[in-house]
């Protein structure tokens, strides 16, 4: 479902995606409606768009903003590239993903891996 990131009233975000369109609200006429904004994937496997990293902007548009400045937008088991809102929570940086979603998630090897200490995003 697209949603509309209120930090930017011209875009929304979808929750099942992860994809970032403009929707106008500036011009009358705009050649840019519902066009989805071109997304670039770093070393890490971090999508961001001209507007910011994606996981933010769909945390913004779906959960609520981000509660205080130690929160960052952090990936749950599906990874770093996977920007569906399931897969996403703000979590401050000493948390991880199963300090928060104990029991939700399928029975799999808890312990994390190394990799999982990248799975937060720098903010601003
Ligand atoms: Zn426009």
């Amino acid at each position: 479902m697209w949603k509309p990131i209120p930090k930017h009233p011209n875009h929304q975000a979808d929750d099942e995606t992860g994809q970032i369109r403009h929707v106008c609200v500036t011009h009358r006429v705009c050649a840019w409606n519902e066009v989805e904004l071109a997304q670039h994937q770093d070393k890490n496997g971090y999508f961001s768009c001209t507007l910011g990293y994606v996981a933010a902007l769909v945390l913004e548009a779906h959960v609520g903003p981000r509660p205080t400045r130690n929160h960052v937008a952090g990936h749950g088991p599906l990874g770093n590239g996977n920007n569906s809102v399931t897969n996403l929570q703000w979590r401050t940086r000493s948390e991880n993903w199963w300090d928060t979603h104990d029991g939700t998630q399928p029975k799999i090897d808890r312990t994390p891996p190394p990799t999982q200490l990248t799975g937060e995003i720098p903010w601003e």
